[in-house]
């Protein structure tokens, strides 16, 4: 079960940059939708395995993926906010800035460009990308796009028709039923041994 976090400053420590009822709204009533929903969301799931009925398992997966995405997102954002006190990123994160993006200046510069045009809901944000041993900035339209931020692949199956059709044509089942013969568990086993 997923809980809500605590802000980790009183609700009024952001002012004037932040207002207090600006945060009361959207800690109160809108973060706690997205705890609540993924919470009901997760139930619903242990009642599909349960009952052995996976016929709303796409409508499932979806509302996952977007409560999810969206508690996650929001306790990232409200932890990284915090009173006006002058902080900045310490050596180490400074040099990967540094590595990465020129200087500070130049991060900040593509940050605020990008915030600027992210469409419609959407989120801005810095990652580490442990593929590229890379900072990037990244936009992130709505927050879901079938995904929860921050999870770690374990096992990960192609389902582009790249993957299967010529072999496999339309018959997705007979490729996903393939892959379980095929799956290499070791290397399952050894990434989720690094959690
Ligand atoms: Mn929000």
């Amino acid at each position: 079960m997923l809980k809500k976090i605590d802000l980790p400053y009183p609700v009024n420590a952001l002012e004037p940059y932040y207002s207090k009822e600006t945060l009361m709204l959207h800690y109160d009533v809108l973060y706690t939708g997205y705890v609540d929903n993924t919470n009901k969301t997760q139930e619903k799931l242990d009642k599909a395995r349960e009952s052995n009925n996976f016929e709303n398992i796409k409508c499932l997966e979806k509302d996952l993926s977007f409560f999810g995405s969206g508690a996650i997102l929001h306790e990232l954002f409200f932890e990284n906010l915090g009173p006006a006190i002058p902080t900045s990123p310490d050596i180490k994160l400074m040099e990967q800035i540094n590595k990465d993006f020129g200087s500070y200046d130049k991060f900040k510069e593509q940050f605020t460009s990008s915030a600027k045009v992210v469409e419609a809901s959407g989120w801005n944000l810095l990652v580490w990308v442990p593929n590229f041993k890379k900072l990037e900035i990244l936009q992130c339209e709505k927050h879901q796009n079938l995904t929860l931020w921050g999870c770690e692949p374990l096992l990960v199956l192609d389902m582009w028709e790249h993957s299967y059709y010529l072999q496999y044509k339309t018959k997705r089942d007979e490729y996903i039923k393939a892959f379980w013969n095929i799956v290499n568990w070791n290397v399952v086993n050894k990434r989720f041994s690094k959690i």
